[in-house]
């Protein structure tokens, strides 16, 4: 998956060379561009922002250096721009268009409709994901309007807050779809009844030694019984499912009877 994210503040998205992602990155697994908005810009103070048509507090970012920046991942973008990018890892060389349909372009935004581990699932099969880190107070709905154009445009919120930029959103994002892909975490299996896989959330997890402190591991784990095992840990989804997050109930199905008395 090839994977461009464009922000004012580049060095924040450096955290994505480390561990899992990095290691991907590494190997050519992730093909992870990030770019600097401002080298998109052609003023002496490579200015990205101004002052809101109709008055109000705060800075909009402008439109024009969004445009080639994205253009420039589209890969018809303005001459020279190619020099600018930084890659977090691989040396991937010149930008090219994506491989099959139209890239996707998350633009990180509180207004957004709120990402999940389903749309985490959705855009892990994408050839090219590009991430557009606004900041201020956001970016010029035009740029945004007319990227449609080019991109298939998600606003994406990662929950009802604000943050000061898409910069952390964008990173949120990125690891939750990139552990995704085949080959990013080493064991496969620890992606299954991982919490929000199937709707449920995880159950207790216990490691080494039995007894801590006074307080033990629950017998059935240590019984060799897997069968127990697992009708205990889908017990505790359950339970804890029930007790944290009773909105995720409504929307699983597949309940069997003895499910539905440990919810009772
Ligand atoms: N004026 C915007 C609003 O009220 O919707 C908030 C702008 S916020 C201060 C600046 C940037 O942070 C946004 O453009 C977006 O990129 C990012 N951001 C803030 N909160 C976010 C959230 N919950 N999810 C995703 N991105 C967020």
């Amino acid at each position: 998956m090839k994977i461009d994210v464009v922000s004012i503040f580049p060095e924040y998205l450096a955290g994505l060379q480390l561990s899992l992602i990095g290691k991907a990155v590494d190997q050519g697994v992730l093909d992870l561009n990030v770019h600097d908005l401002r080298d998109f810009t052609f003023d002496r103070h490579s200015t990205v922002d101004d002052s809101p048509y109709g008055g109000g507090a705060g800075m909009v970012m402008k439109a024009e250096p969004w445009a080639l920046a994205l253009e420039h991942i589209l890969g018809g973008g303005s001459p020279g721009a190619a020099s600018v990018e930084q890659t977090v890892g691989a040396d991937t060389g010149d930008e090219e268009p994506a491989a099959a349909g139209r890239p996707i372009l998350i633009v990180p935004s509180p207004a957004g409709p709120v990402f999940n581990q389903r749309i985490a699932e959705e855009l892990s099969v994408a050839d090219h994901l590009v991430f557009a880190c606004g900041r201020y107070e956001g970016i010029d709905q035009r740029v945004i309007d007319w990227s449609g154009e080019h991109f298939d445009l998600r606003p994406m919120s990662i929950g009802d807050y604000v943050l000061n930029g898409g910069e952390v959103a964008s990173m949120v994002m990125i690891e939750a779809v990139s552990r995704l892909i085949p080959g990013v975490i080493g064991n496969p299996e620890s992606l299954t009844e991982e919490s929000h896989e199937d709707g449920l959330l995880e159950y207790p997890i216990y490691t080494k030694p039995a007894s801590w402190r006074d307080r033990d591991v629950p017998e059935i784990l240590l019984s060799g019984n897997h069968g127990a095992i697992a009708r205990w840990r889908r017990d505790r989804r359950l339970e804890r499912t029930a007790d944290v997050r009773p909105d995720l109930l409504a929307g699983l199905d597949g309940l069997d009877k003895h499910d539905r008395a440990i919810l009772e």
